[in-house]
């Protein structure tokens, strides 16, 4: 399986700096910026440095540290966000959208994290 990374998408356009963003946290293999038409009171995105295309990619091609640090980085702003549930923060969802038919839009892995207010629920 061979991946394809489009170096002109918007979020490697974000990585190098050609295209503003709100930073909510950058780590040494990881960014998390502010999704520019937030769906809900807190709606980060994380994303790894390295050019991976989706969730698979990344979980078959990235280094243990870069897996680390995206992990991490998650959790990190869900603690920023203060929506832990374990903390009372009622909670959050994590979305990844991989590909066409999970309706992917900007192709460079990228979590959504919501939070904020009650989401519904998307699975039945
Ligand atoms: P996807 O459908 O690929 O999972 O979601 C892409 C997300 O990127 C969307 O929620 C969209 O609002 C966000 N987005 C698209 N362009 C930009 C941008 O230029 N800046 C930021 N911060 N978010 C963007």
């Amino acid at each position: 399986m061979s991946y394809v990374y489009d170096d002109q998408n918007i979020f490697a356009r974000i990585l190098r700096g050609e295209i503003p963003n709100k930073t909510v946290l950058e780590t040494g293999h990881s960014l998390a910026f502010e999704d520019i038409a937030p769906q809900a009171p807190h709606h980060v995105l994380v994303i790894p440095k390295g050019r991976y295309v989706n969730y698979d990619h990344f979980a078959l091609e990235a280094t243990e540290a870069e897996i680390v640090d995206f992990t991490r980085t998650i959790g990190a702003v869900c603690k920023m966000l203060g929506v832990q549930p374990s903390r009372d923060g009622q909670g959050y969802r994590l979305i990844s959208n991989c590909g066409a038919h999970g309706v992917q839009e900007v192709p460079h892995l990228h979590v959504h994290i919501l939070g904020g207010r009650v989401l519904g629920r998307m699975l039945q």
